[in-house]
């Protein structure tokens, strides 16, 4: 059985370059295994690789701007939900190549709330869940996440999405050609480095005139302590998508994945079948 990769990002973090270099290293593998893409992005312009299936077929969310009088998200937003009226004759053609392909892969709109946080984004979640094995793949933009506090806003995103979606969770930190993730996988090993990455730097507001700690430096050593327990959830990765860096690693990741929605997924949707 194929497993379906949904990846899921911040605008900019590389969500279309990561699903191009992916699929061309799945062609470039001894036999090719080349993967099934969706675009669920409505609003792109230019795709850097050739989807099986794209949204851009179905809805024009510039026609549907103009019919419902909504601005680019509404437009991206209501294009979603109207494709996703259709998504369960996407995922027959899904389960017609079920015998063929490895792996689905899906690339979401470039706002990543529009997928996280919408019905629609839900619906084709749990639907692709409940009829293949999946694992989420969150692509951090490296170069820009190395101050602690956007790490920790970062992580903290990742988190609200393994509890939302509940599934597999590979964070994949992006663009390693530019910025080394060793600073990322360390932060997350060790949560005392962590908080001593937090509280150094003097002058960052972390200490009141008495030399206490502020309400905000209390308040993120607690959130590095709940994160611990986030980290002990997922599996982390770097690669670049520019050079194809760690992809291997990352496919390593997804066959991990596999076994994990087989032993915790699955068994909870049958339960609730
Ligand atoms: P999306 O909005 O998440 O789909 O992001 P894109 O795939 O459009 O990428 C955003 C920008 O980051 C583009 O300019 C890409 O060329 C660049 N980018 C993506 N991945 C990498 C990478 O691994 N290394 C470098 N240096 N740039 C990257």
């Amino acid at each position: 059985k194929p497993i379906a990769i949904i990846t899921i990002g911040m605008a900019g973090a590389g969500k279309s370059t990561f699903v191009s270099r992916l699929n061309s290293y799945l062609h470039s593998q001894d036999p090719p295994t080349p993967p099934y893409i969706l675009n669920l992005d409505p609003a792109v312009t230019h795709l850097p690789y050739e989807p099986n299936i794209d949204i851009r077929d179905t809805v024009s969310y510039k026609e549907v701007m103009k019919q419902y009088n909504l601005g680019p998200n509404g437009g991206i937003l209501t294009a979603l939900n109207l494709f996703t009226t259709k998504f369960d004759q996407v995922l027959d053609l899904v389960e017609k190549r079920a015998d063929t392909v490895d792996y689905i892969v899906l690339d979401t709109p470039g706002q990543i709330e529009i997928f996280t946080w919408s019905a629609s984004g839900s619906i084709i979640t749990t639907s692709l869940a409940s009829s293949l094995p999946s694992v989420i793949a969150y692509i951090v933009d490296t170069p820009r996440t190395t101050s602690p506090a956007t790490f920790m806003s970062n992580m903290l995103y990742a988190c609200s999405i393994l509890y939302k979606t509940k599934l597999p969770f590979i964070v994949v930190f992006n663009k390693t050609d530019v910025q080394d993730a060793g600073f990322a996988m360390e932060w997350m090993r060790d949560w005392e480095e962590f908080q001593g990455a937090l509280n150094s730097g003097n002058g960052n507001g972390m200490t009141d005139g008495e030399g206490e700690p502020t309400y905000m430096s209390s308040l993120m050593n607690s959130m590095s302590l709940v994160l611990d327990e986030f980290y002990k959830n997922l599996t982390a990765t770097a690669v670049s998508s520019r050079t194809g860096d760690g992809f291997s690693d990352f496919l390593a990741a997804v066959e991990a994945s596999r076994e994990e929605y087989e032993k915790d997924y699955l068994p909870e949707i049958l339960a609730a079948q």
